[in-house]
């Protein structure tokens, strides 16, 4: 029933041409990215298939617990690096980029360089509030974006996670914007103590549906950055909670409902161990994710290393040495299990901290560990058989797992 509701709502809407450019591009090509990514797996190479790429820095909000330098010098990835690193990751295969920040919106050229690239699609992560009713047309136009706007609680409580009066009905505003323009939108949430019971409810997803968001993300909350707020992060028991809500809602209600961190068997995976995502940061820095602030290989060309975006992802001994240790340590989150193996892990390859503020390695230093995904023996299995026959073939641990046994190695 609900599939047919979602069916429904997908035809009636979003726009014809939109819903056709999102099973197209990231649909049937998207998937074809994933089996090439498989076929290179096999070959030992890893050249991820969905690159996240911050764009910018700044931002206009100053969220807790943020652990960009939103405040810095402003830093942007121009338009023809941006070009450049697409056109390369094209002949990869890929045609999947997410686009994260800072604020993408305040890139000057955002929208101008996506739509130089039609055969591919874009997930641009942000908190909306720079989407006026034209930017959204012109979203609509292009037909290649989906924007995820992040909503991070009841009015009230986003106002004080994010810094500033007001966020929450500017948010809202950005949002009713895109779906006015019929485009195909989405809201994440990065769960955390003080928006769980508000957002991670039926009413909140019912909510959604209502105003005609497509699809949902929650995140979790990582306490990472110089300011982490580790009082806001969700317990173990939390964190299943989040987890069987996803399940359970999946299979009950007209929304498409992402996440990263779980197989089709409710198995936990870190999907830069996995390989099928890396960063990219404003300065042009490549990181295994977003919150591993540590580089050694640029997509900027330089004098010292004039190589092929393939060959710096393939190469790289950093990126290969981190996937090696996150799959032997944990099918969960290396950052937040064992900060201490990254921390020597980075000094053993001269790892450049990729922030502004420099201070990344000592923060690394003082986490505390603590739990991720990874909940040996609660794994909660897909009910919604789409979910799970499409997790079988293209969202899974790719075999990275295979010869571990984890459980012996999870306390510091
Ligand atoms: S290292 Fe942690 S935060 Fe990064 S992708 Fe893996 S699970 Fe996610």
């Amino acid at each position: 029933m609900y599939l047919l509701k979602m069916a429904k709502r997908l035809l009636l809407e979003t726009d014809k041409r939109l819903l056709w450019k999102l099973a197209w591009n990231m649909g049937f090509k998207g998937m074809l990215s994933v089996e090439k990514h498989k076929r290179r797996l096999k070959r030992g190479e890893v050249f991820p298939p969905f690159l996240y790429v911050s764009i910018i820095n700044s931002c206009n909000l100053r969220c807790q617990g943020c652990w960009v330098d939103v405040a810095a010098k402003q830093q942007i990835i121009a338009p023809e690096a941006l070009h450049q690193l697409i056109r390369e990751a094209k002949t990869m295969g890929n045609v999947f980029f997410g686009i994260v920040g800072g604020e993408p919106f305040l890139h000057p050229h955002l929208l101008d360089i996506l739509a130089e690239h039609p055969d591919c699609y874009f997930q641009i992560f942000t908190n909306g509030q720079f989407i006026r009713s034209e930017t959204a047309q012109r979203m609509r136009q292009l037909g290649n974006v989906t924007p995820l706007i992040s909503i991070e609680g009841n009015e009230i409580v986003s106002d004080q996670r994010r810094g500033r009066p007001g966020v929450f009905s500017k948010s809202m505003q950005g949002l009713q914007n895109c779906l006015k323009h019929k485009v195909f939108t989405g809201v994440c949430t990065s769960l955390c103590q003080t928006n769980i019971d508000d957002l991670l409810t039926e009413n909140w997803l019912d909510r959604l549906i209502d105003m005609g968001v497509m699809y949902a993300w929650y995140h979790v909350y990582r306490p990472m950055g110089p300011d982490a707020n580790p009082q806001l992060c969700l317990t173990p028991e939390q964190q299943l909670r989040a987890r069987r809500f996803v399940v359970e809602m999946r299979a009950k209600k007209p929304i498409l409902i992402i996440d990263a961190y779980y197989d089709g068997e409710g198995r936990a995976l870190c999907p830069a161990a996995t390989g099928i995502s890396h960063h990219i940061n404003p300065w042009g820095g490549i990181e295994p994710c977003p919150i591993v602030q540590f580089t050694k290989e640029s997509i900027h060309a330089s004098q010292a290393d004039s190589r092929s975006l393939r060959d710096k992802f393939v190469q790289s001994e950093f990126l290969r040495d981190f996937r090696a240790l996150a799959q032997a340590t944990t099918r969960g989150c290396i950052v937040l299990e064992r900060p201490d193996l990254l921390k020597q892990l980075v000094e053993k390859h001269g790892a450049q901290d990729a922030t502004v503020r420099g201070t990344a390695l000592a923060e690394l230093e003082v986490m505390q560990p603590r739990t991720s995904q990874y909940n040996p023996g609660q794994e909660i299995p897909e009910k919604n058989w789409l979910y799970r026959l499409a997790k079988r073939y293209w969202f899974n641990d790719f075999g990275v797992y295979h010869n571990h046994d984890h459980a012996f190695n999870r306390e510091p």
